[in-house]
């Protein structure tokens, strides 16, 4: 298998493949693939009510929350979200910490509503998450949104605000599962499936419920928050392979000891390669000026170079390396090293970027 080290859609957990393979034409006796089976069927609810109380569990999600599975993406969270929350008359605050932030508030403005941004590093780069002192919140406001993990940046909150009475909503796209969370804290979350949960086409949402009673239903049916709710994810055809796949996702994290032994096998990959930047002299320079900012998923730098990076990308991808590329729009080196890849991949790279700085540097 590569080393893995794509952004999203990324790596899956070997085993979860091999089971998935293993199913794939004769599902639970049935004759036939999860692909085939009828979303209507008790086989099949009973495959999507796992994934649900299995998300319940890992995430220790309190009740009063709701989990639903949507399709569109986080993208299309960023319309949905302003389209059911915000009412006349309210605004929202966006906090910008990155590309994706970027987006969700050009959703919400793009429908002409009312919104405001209630911190922002755009002007440092974003090379750090704004102090819980730097936020301007307006009392009153529809709710707060932030991105808990910014893929392409490389940045990640520590600290999430307290923001009391207005619903704090995370896109916790890119680092959903990686690290305990405090549901209660939350509004809403949200993360689309392809970096830590499954494949691509399913998006997770954790709502609350006095959330939902209170959602717009002047809206197109598909967007409301509340029609999905009430029919359980199954008001249309769900993505029920993707659904399979997450809940295969979930029962591995659940087997490695859950989330927090997750976390901590985390920390250790992502350690191994802050190590390699931080002891390399300067050769390699993190992103992220801020170390307490620094993701624990998305690892960006930068080397003396642009011709070196790319003689860095090159050999790294002839010794079998993918994805190391940094995002086209800010260039360099990112690893992301998700959930489900090995502490050896991450031990492999760190080995690579000692031995290109010993020849280069
Ligand atoms: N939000 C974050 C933090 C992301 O990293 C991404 C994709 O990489 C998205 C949103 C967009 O997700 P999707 O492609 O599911 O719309």
């Amino acid at each position: 298998r590569a080393w893995n080290f794509n952004a999203g859609p990324s790596a899956l957990p070997l085993p979860v493949l091999e089971k998935a393979q293993k199913e794939l034409v004769n599902f639970r006796e049935s004759g036939m693939s999860v692909m085939e089976l009828s979303h209507r069927s008790a086989l099949y609810e009973g495959v999507h009510n796992e994934a649900i109380e299995l998300l319940k569990e890992l995430l220790q999600i309190p009740d009063g929350y709701q989990v639903l599975f949507l399709q569109g993406g986080a993208s299309l969270q960023f319309s949905m979200i302003p389209m059911n929350f915000l009412q006349e008359g309210m605004r929202a605050g966006y906090v910008l910490t990155g590309s994706w932030s970027e987006k969700a508030l050009k959703e919400a403005t793009i429908l002409k509503q009312e919104t405001y941004v209630a911190a922002s590093t755009k002007e440092e780069s974003y090379r750090r998450i704004p102090g819980l002192d730097e936020l301007k919140l307006e009392q009153g406001s529809a709710y707060l949104h932030i991105t808990s993990n910014n893929t392409i940046y490389g940045s990640e909150w520590a600290e999430y605000p307290d923001t009391g009475e207005i619903p704090l909503i995370a896109d916790m796209s890119s680092d959903i599962l990686s690290r305990p969370v405090d549901v209660s804290k939350f509004g809403m979350i949200y993360a689309g499936a392809q970096k830590n949960l499954g494949p691509s086409g399913v998006t997770v949402v954790i709502l609350r419920s006095d959330l939902i009673e209170k959602a717009r239903t002047d809206i197109p049916t598909m967007l409301r928050y509340d029609i999905h709710n009430k029919n359980n994810s199954l008001y249309n055809t769900p993505p029920t392979f993707g659904i399979y796949m997450l809940g295969l996702v979930l029962k591995w994290v659940q087997q490695l000891g859950g989330v927090q032994a997750v976390e901590a096998r985390n920390q250790e990959k992502a350690q191994l390669i802050y190590n390699a930047i931080d002891e390399s002299n300067g050769f390699y320079t993190g992103h992220v000026s801020d170390k307490m900012s620094r993701s624990l998923m998305n690892i960006t730098f930068r080397l003396p170079s642009e011709a070196l990076e790319k003689e860095f990308l090159s050999q790294a991808k002839a010794q079998g390396f993918v994805g190391l590329n940094g995002h086209r729009s800010v260039g360099g080196c990112r690893a992301s090293a998700y959930n489900a890849v090995p502490v050896e991949a991450c031990q492999a790279l760190r080995d690579f970027m000692i031995e290109f700085q010993r020849a280069h540097g």
